[in-house]
């Protein structure tokens, strides 16, 4: 491929790009979410490139909105050095050019730095915005794959005709081919013929299917992190660790009343070829009164759907017995398309006290095992919250005797550290920074 990274360590194992969108990106309701997930659906279609939400990876694009900063730049590859951020500031919210920050974070240079790019374009170099040359930089041939591409004026990784003009009129780009304009970024429609090429020599596609092992099983043990669930309305399910070894979510009856409470995960990538997955987790419930917790699916028509029906939601399993004791179930599901997973918690309006608990959520690629009870051995089960009491029977001294008081709940914690935007950090090298060349709004430059 064409000015691609060199270094295969530096590829995303099944070529599986691993995101998580900040809070300021808007999702899933804003527009600039909106541009964001067209622009991945658009590797999708053309590759095998596949982008999936982050639900615990190491390694992950973190994008964010910089609101401070009209600038887009993205690392080139995979870092391996766990989060890495994609910033899209105020400039940026076209689909060519969110497509263009994405072939970075998928493995691609800038055209105009290739080796051969002398033979393609001409640079004038006195039009450069002072302390922007390096991007003009060409690179060295032992660092750059070309994959066998020549050189694309059309390509999303090539630079417009004023990119880093010191004035906005001078150019700093010349095809040395007459009659060619290469235009700018904001105006192209995705990637060229021969960019989808490059991808698909980069990462071996077959096609646009996913590669073979994608995707890969999801499993959520709430110790660090919720695992990309989220409340849907109300704030009603909470997250529980102390020790980053003992973590579980929860929704009393006490904070929620009778509002539902509804637990959304992220949205799942469909098989390319199985029908029946399975979802395997620990539950608890724990009152005097009514009370349900209730698991669906909702099928959505590409993973990067920003809402879904619930109504259309399919009911897959509930529990309305309440025990008190971590209990564990699986559930089959279809996974012919891609989905979201929803746990509803549901107390009765006179209840008083109440804890519906959830662990050690798993999404499987592979049918249930068809073991119908907790498998045996349970893989040591979660603590049940924190309680004072005991429940023992053989210390009741009569059977039908008041009813044990309900034990406390577990504690309310703060929200994770995860969920806490950090301050985004100056571009390192290898990085870009191209805000100058960027129109705040489509113009003509000619
Ligand atoms: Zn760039």
């Amino acid at each position: 491929m064409k000015n691609a990274i060199a270094d295969e360590n530096m590829l995303w194992p099944y070529a599986n790009i691993i995101y998580k969108t900040e809070d300021s990106v808007g999702c899933p309701e804003s527009p600039q979410c909106e541009i964001l997930m067209k622009a991945m659906e658009h590797y999708h279609q053309k590759s095998c490139v596949r982008f999936k939400e982050w639900t615990g990876e190491r390694d992950y694009v973190k994008i964010f909105f910089n609101p401070d900063s009209g600038a887009c730049w993205s690392p080139v590859g995979r870092t391996g050095e766990g989060e890495q951020l994609l910033s899209l500031g105020q400039r940026c919210w076209y689909l060519g050019i969110v497509v263009h920050e994405l072939g970075h974070a998928v493995g691609f240079w800038h055209e105009m730095n290739r080796p051969d790019r002398d033979a393609w374009i001409h640079i004038f170099w006195r039009n450069i915005l002072p302390g922007f040359e390096s991007a003009f930089a060409m690179h060295d041939a032992a660092s750059v794959n070309t994959l066998g591409e020549r050189f694309d004026y059309r390509s999303i990784m090539m630079y417009d005709e004023y990119a880093f003009s010191k004035d906005g009129t001078s150019p700093t780009i010349q095809p040395t081919q007459p009659g060619v304009t290469i235009g700018p970024i904001w105006r192209k429609p995705g990637l060229s013929a021969s960019d989808v090429r490059r991808v698909h020599k980069l990462y071996n596609c077959q096609g646009n299917q996913p590669k073979p092992g994608f995707p890969v099983d999801v499993v959520c043990d709430f110790d660090e992190h919720t695992c990309g669930f989220k409340n849907g309305g109300s704030a009603v399910w909470a997250w529980h660790n102390s020790t980053r070894s003992d973590g579980f979510v929860y929704s009393t009856c006490e904070k929620a009343g009778s509002t539902p409470g509804y637990f959304l995960s992220v949205n799942f990538h469909a098989s390319p070829e199985a029908s029946r997955g399975c979802v395997r987790f620990w539950h608890l419930l724990r009152s005097e009164e009514d009370l349900v917790l209730q698991l669906s699916q909702a099928h959505l028509d590409r993973v990067t759907q920003l809402s879904y029906d619930p109504d259309a939601a399919k009911d897959l399993w509930e529990s309305q017995v309440s025990t008190g004791q971590w209990t564990h179930v699986e559930v089959p599901i279809d996974i012919s398309r891609p989905f979201k997973l929803v746990f509803m918690s549901v107390f009765s309006e006179t209840c008083q006290h109440g804890t519906i608990a959830l662990d050690d959520v798993e999404v499987l690629y592979r049918p249930c095992s068809g073991a119908s009870g907790p498998m045996a051995p349970p893989p040591s089960p979660p603590e049940a919250p924190p309680t004072t009491t005991t429940t023992s029977a053989t210390t009741t001294t009569g059977t039908a005797a008041t009813p044990t008081p309900p034990p406390p709940l577990p504690p309310l914690g703060p929200r994770p550290a995860i969920m806490q935007p950090k301050p985004p950090r100056a571009p390192a090298p290898g990085e870009e920074d191209e805000p100058p060349q960027l129109p705040t709004h489509p113009h003509n430059h000619l």
